[in-house]
Parts: C-alpha cells; structure tokens; sequence
C-alpha cells in the first residue's frame, strides 16, 4: 500500500509571517509530495511494502533511495505537526518538566536547541528526542535522517524536528538561517510535542 501526502493540517498562510505562504505551499506541494513518490517507487514491489515508515526507515536504512525519501517521507509529518499558528513560547506539561530537567531552563533549551540547528553544515535536521524513562537530549542529523535510523544521532524519539534544509527558508529568510530559527520558537505545538513525548518516553 502506498504512501500518501496529507493535507497540512492548517492553511498555506496560517504560519505567517515566520513562514511564508510560498515556502509552505513549495515545500509540502513540492519538496514532501516528492520525498512521498519517490519513497512509494522505492518500495515498490519489495519486502517493504506494506510495512510501517517507522519498520521501513530500520530495515531499509541500507538503500539509499528508502533512506532518504523514507526519511524526507517521515520528517516533515512530524515538522507540519509540531508547527502552528498562535503557538509558541514556553512549553507546558510533562515536556516542559522534562526540558527543564535536562536543560534547567526553556531559555537554556532555546540556546542549545538554536546551536544544534544553526550548526549543522549543509542540510539537516535539528531534534530533540525522548528516551525510554523520560529524559529529553538535543541533536542534529544530516540530509533526511532521523533518530529513529539505525545508529544515527542520539537514537532517541523524536518528538520536535525543526527542518534547516534551504528549501525550509531560503525565499524568505535567503542566507539567514538563524532569524528562520529564532522565528520558529513562535510556532512550536507544545500540545502535539507533549503527546509524542508521552509516545515516546
Ligand atoms: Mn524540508
């Protein structure tokens, strides 16, 4: 069974001004529907098909073309779900204690959170991931990877992915990838982070 391409869960426009109606409608229309097709023609007629992405990116972290797409596939479900209009700020329930266990503060989370993502050379991903027992940690991957692959960044859950791939800023932001970053802390979905925390934890 094949892959398909939700429909975000908020408007084109719903996320301005910190991100533009064009780089939404290029990068779920264009950029995710692509990372979808060409995960479904990846799998196409192998033992992967009818799997779940989550089985998919493990097992077939050895092919190129299911990594990366798989990955892409993966990645920006989870990035449209954590964003949203009229959200932001500090964070609240269980992720809010756990952040401030690891990292003391939101304002300390916000710092290194905003070095993981500005840091990464080239395309990637910024996360951060829960392990089994509750404790949050912060990475960075490369490309489309993600924790859950085989060995690749902290190995954690994922459960907030912020995209600093150019595709994610560049018609607004060109080279500014740090004010993308800063506007992203005004979207955060702290409820869906918190559900996928308690998926995850
Ligand atoms: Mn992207």
């Amino acid at each position: 069974m094949a892959f398909t391409l939700a429909p975000l869960p908020y408007a084109y426009n719903a996320l301005e001004p910190y991100i533009d109606t064009k780089t939404m409608e290029i990068h779920h229309g264009k950029h995710h529907a692509a990372y979808t097709n060409n995960l479904n023609a990846a799998i196409a007629g192998t033992d992967l098909e009818n799997h779940s992405i989550e089985e998919i990116l493990v097992t077939g972290f050895d092919k190129p073309a299911v990594r990366n797409n798989g990955g892409g596939y993966y990645n920006h479900n989870l990035f449209w779900s954590v964003l949203a209009p009229k959200a932001g700020g500090a964070p609240s329930g269980e992720v809010a204690e756990a952040i401030n266990a690891a990292f003391v503060s939101y304002e300390k989370f916000k710092e290194e959170f905003t070095k993981s993502a500005s840091t990464r050379f080239g395309s990637g991903w910024a996360w951060l991931c829960v392990h089994k027992g509750g404790k949050v940690e912060i990475c960075s991957t490369a490309n489309q990877d993600n924790t859950l692959m085989p060995g690749i960044g902290c190995g954690g859950f994922p459960i907030l992915g912020l995209d600093v791939w150019e595709h994610a800023y560049y018609l607004n932001y060109q080279n500014r990838r740090p004010d993308y970053i800063a506007a992203f802390y005004n979207l955060i979905n702290w409820v869906e982070v918190n559900k996928r925390y308690a998926q995850g934890k």
